[in-house]
Protein backbone atom coordinates (compact mmCIF):
# COMPACT_ATOMS: atom_id res chain seq x y z
CA UNK A 1 0.00 0.00 0.00
CA UNK A 2 1.09 3.67 -0.80
CA UNK A 3 -0.24 6.83 0.43
CA UNK A 4 -1.18 9.05 3.67
CA UNK A 5 -4.67 7.48 3.78
CA UNK A 6 -3.73 4.53 4.83
CA UNK A 7 -2.65 6.07 8.19
CA UNK A 8 -6.43 6.03 8.62
CA UNK A 9 -7.40 2.55 7.62
CA UNK A 10 -9.85 0.70 9.78
CA UNK A 11 -8.08 -2.49 8.42
CA UNK A 12 -4.82 -1.77 10.25
CA UNK A 13 -4.68 -3.92 12.92
CA UNK A 14 -6.70 -6.52 11.86
CA UNK A 15 -6.24 -9.67 10.47
CA UNK A 16 -5.78 -9.23 6.89
CA UNK A 17 -6.73 -12.75 6.14
CA UNK A 18 -10.11 -11.08 5.93
CA UNK A 19 -9.65 -9.44 3.05
CA UNK A 20 -8.90 -12.55 1.18
CA UNK A 21 -11.72 -14.03 0.40
CA UNK A 22 -10.39 -16.34 -2.14
CA UNK A 23 -8.99 -18.38 0.50
CA UNK A 24 -12.49 -19.38 1.59
CA UNK A 25 -12.62 -16.90 4.53
CA UNK A 26 -16.36 -15.02 4.55
CA UNK A 27 -15.80 -11.50 2.88
CA UNK A 28 -18.58 -10.30 5.13
CA UNK A 29 -16.33 -9.37 8.03
CA UNK A 30 -13.68 -7.12 6.00
CA UNK A 31 -16.80 -5.35 3.33
CA UNK A 32 -18.67 -4.19 6.75
CA UNK A 33 -14.72 -2.44 8.24
CA UNK A 34 -14.10 -1.17 4.69
CA UNK A 35 -17.67 0.36 4.51
CA UNK A 36 -17.51 2.71 7.50
CA UNK A 37 -13.87 3.15 7.14
CA UNK A 38 -12.74 6.81 6.52
CA UNK A 39 -10.40 6.41 3.58
CA UNK A 40 -12.73 3.69 1.73
CA UNK A 41 -12.55 6.42 -1.62
CA UNK A 42 -8.78 6.61 -1.31
CA UNK A 43 -8.22 2.83 -1.14
CA UNK A 44 -10.69 2.13 -3.82
CA UNK A 45 -9.00 4.83 -6.28
CA UNK A 46 -5.57 3.02 -5.00
CA UNK A 47 -6.69 -0.34 -6.31
CA UNK A 48 -9.29 0.73 -9.18
CA UNK A 49 -6.07 2.90 -10.42
CA UNK A 50 -3.87 -0.20 -10.16
CA UNK A 51 -6.28 -2.89 -11.55
CA UNK A 52 -6.73 -0.34 -14.90
CA UNK A 53 -3.19 0.34 -14.75
CA UNK A 54 -1.65 -3.17 -14.67
CA UNK A 55 -3.94 -4.73 -17.30
CA UNK A 56 -4.34 -8.34 -15.62
CA UNK A 57 -2.21 -7.93 -12.91
CA UNK A 58 -4.43 -6.48 -10.49
CA UNK A 59 -4.58 -6.67 -6.57
CA UNK A 60 -5.76 -9.71 -4.82
CA UNK A 61 -8.04 -9.47 -1.97
CA UNK A 62 -10.93 -6.75 -0.93
CA UNK A 63 -10.39 -3.29 -1.22
CA UNK A 64 -12.60 -0.46 -0.44
CA UNK A 65 -15.37 -3.09 -0.07
CA UNK A 66 -14.19 -4.00 -3.68
CA UNK A 67 -13.97 -7.92 -4.36
CA UNK A 68 -11.48 -8.68 -7.13
CA UNK A 69 -14.53 -10.04 -9.24
CA UNK A 70 -16.11 -6.24 -8.59
CA UNK A 71 -12.89 -5.32 -10.50
CA UNK A 72 -12.77 -7.82 -12.93
CA UNK A 73 -14.55 -5.88 -15.95
CA UNK A 74 -12.64 -2.86 -16.80
CA UNK A 75 -15.65 -0.73 -17.97
CA UNK A 76 -17.10 -1.01 -14.32
CA UNK A 77 -13.48 -0.14 -12.62
CA UNK A 78 -13.67 2.68 -15.04
CA UNK A 79 -17.34 3.76 -13.48
CA UNK A 80 -15.79 3.01 -10.02
CA UNK A 81 -12.83 5.02 -9.93
CA UNK A 82 -14.58 7.85 -11.48
CA UNK A 83 -17.10 7.61 -8.62
CA UNK A 84 -14.62 7.27 -6.05
CA UNK A 85 -12.56 10.77 -7.20
CA UNK A 86 -16.05 12.54 -7.68
CA UNK A 87 -16.71 11.16 -3.49
CA UNK A 88 -12.97 12.07 -2.57
CA UNK A 89 -14.04 16.01 -4.50
CA UNK A 90 -17.10 16.10 -2.46
CA UNK A 91 -15.71 15.28 0.92
CA UNK A 92 -13.31 18.09 0.80
CA UNK A 93 -15.43 20.62 -0.86
CA UNK A 94 -17.57 19.78 2.62
CA UNK A 95 -14.33 19.95 5.06
CA UNK A 96 -13.57 22.98 3.37
CA UNK A 97 -16.32 25.06 3.48
S1 LIG B 1 -11.45 0.52 2.79
FE1 LIG B 1 -11.10 -1.49 3.71
S2 LIG B 1 -9.22 -2.26 2.81
FE2 LIG B 1 -9.33 -0.07 2.38
S3 LIG B 1 -8.18 0.90 4.02
FE3 LIG B 1 -10.31 0.87 4.65
S4 LIG B 1 -10.62 -1.00 5.84
FE4 LIG B 1 -8.69 -1.20 4.70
Amino acid sequence: MTGAWIANADCRGVDPIFWFPEIGISRRHAINICNSCPVMWECRVYSLSYRLSHGAYWLDGIWGGLTPHDRLNKTKCKELLDEALSMIEKNSERINV
